[in-house]
């Protein structure tokens, strides 16, 4: 699958899996997304609402690791909490293995992104209209977020599913495992992938 086959040829450089470039059947979009987990699902849902989407995933959209995910996400949600007390809670817990950065994006961001998450539709676990927030090891208050009890991952994934099917506007390739990425330069322009008959 290639991005841009206009600029293709230009992206040669040796294959992963040795092919003639004759047989490789070229689509083209705006931007191809790989991975239909949370992060390649919401990626889609925000792209397509720009571009035409292509979501490549190497199996089907219920096996993924999100899918298992159960315990829940967290988030400094309740006006007792804060980013800065999320932020100290995860670097103690990491004992010096955190990348600070990544951590204070992750904590910085959480909120917006599990509103944004109910936003597309997950139902997050609610009563009296609270969000109801769980305590787990090494979080000094409670601040876990879940949908559907257990089934945190589950329901978020098939919230963006839906999400991505009414947009409509994301093309969903299930059981193509990606096998290169195209460059020109440092520019990705493209995917190379292999479906179930390595075709
Ligand atoms: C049992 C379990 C419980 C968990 N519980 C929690 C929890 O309570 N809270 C929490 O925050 N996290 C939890 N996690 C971790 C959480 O599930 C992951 O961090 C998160 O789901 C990762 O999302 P992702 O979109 O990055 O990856 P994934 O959901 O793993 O998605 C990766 C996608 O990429 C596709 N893919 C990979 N390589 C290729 C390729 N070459 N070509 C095409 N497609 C490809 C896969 O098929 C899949 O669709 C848990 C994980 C497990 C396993």
């Amino acid at each position: 699958m290639d991005a841009h086959p206009e600029t293709a040829p230009a992206a040669r450089r040796p294959y992963l899996v040795s092919r003639g470039t004759a047989s490789v059947r070229v689509r083209s979009y705006d931007v191809v997304v790989v991975g239909g987990g949370i992060a390649g699902l919401t990626a889609a849902v925000g792209a397509a609402r720009k571009w035409n989407v292509a979501l490549v995933t190497k199996s089907s959209l219920d096996d993924t690791t999100t899918f298992l995910a159960q315990g829940g996400i967290a988030a400094a949600m309740d006006p007792v909490d804060s980013p800065e007390l999320h932020m100290r809670d995860t670097l103690a817990a990491g004992a010096g293995l955190c990348d600070e950065e990544a951590v204070r994006i992750l904590v910085e961001e959480g909120p917006a992104r599990v509103r944004e998450l109910e936003h597309l539709g997950t139902k997050f676990d609610r009563q009296g209209g609270q969000l109801v927030l769980a305590s787990e090891g090494a979080h000094s208050v409670p601040r876990v977020v879940r949908a559907g009890g257990d089934a945190t991952g589950s329901v978020v994934a098939s919230a963006l599913v839906d999400a991505m099917i009414l947009g409509s506007r994301v093309d969903l390739h299930e059981y193509e495992f990606v096998i290169d990425v195209l460059t020109e330069g440092k520019t990705c322009v493209g995917t190379l992938s292999l479906d179930t008959e390595g075709a």
